[in-house]
Formats: C-alpha cells, sequence, structure tokens
C-alpha cells in the first residue's frame, strides 16, 4: 500500500511526507536532523526556536 500524504512542516515550512507529529504539527525528519546537528550558539538555532514556539502556543480560538 502506498502512502503518499505531504505534512506541512512547521519548520521549514515546506510539504514533507517523512517526519513526526507533535502535538497538531509536523516536523519533517530533514528539519529533526537539522534541530539535532545545530549548535545552541548557532544562529540559526534561534530560528528553529522561534519555529517551535509556534506549536508550543496554540492560537486560542472562541
Ligand atoms: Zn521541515
Amino acid at each position: 500500500m502506498k502512502v503518499d500524504n505531504k505534512y506541512f512542516c512547521i519548520i521549514c515550512e515546506g510539504e514533507k511526507n517523512i517526519g513526526y507529529h507533535l502535538y497538531h504539527s509536523f516536523i519533517c525528519s530533514d528539519c529533526e536532523k537539522a534541530m539535532i546537528n545545530t549548535d545552541v550558539s548557532d544562529p540559526s538555532y534561534q530560528y528553529y526556536l522561534k519555529q517551535l514556539k509556534k506549536i508550543y502556543a496554540p492560537k486560542i480560538t472562541i
């Protein structure tokens, strides 16, 4: 069975089909690897943190 679902990665904002779901969001395997290999002093780490905050700060809609 071929699974061809595409998900919207919250980090790179691209459509990917390999990765994992975190809460209601999706992180692709490329970004996961990139985050693991990024040092906290690297400026791009701040970018990842900023993108991740979208996951932990869900929009409240009434
Ligand atoms: Zn990604």
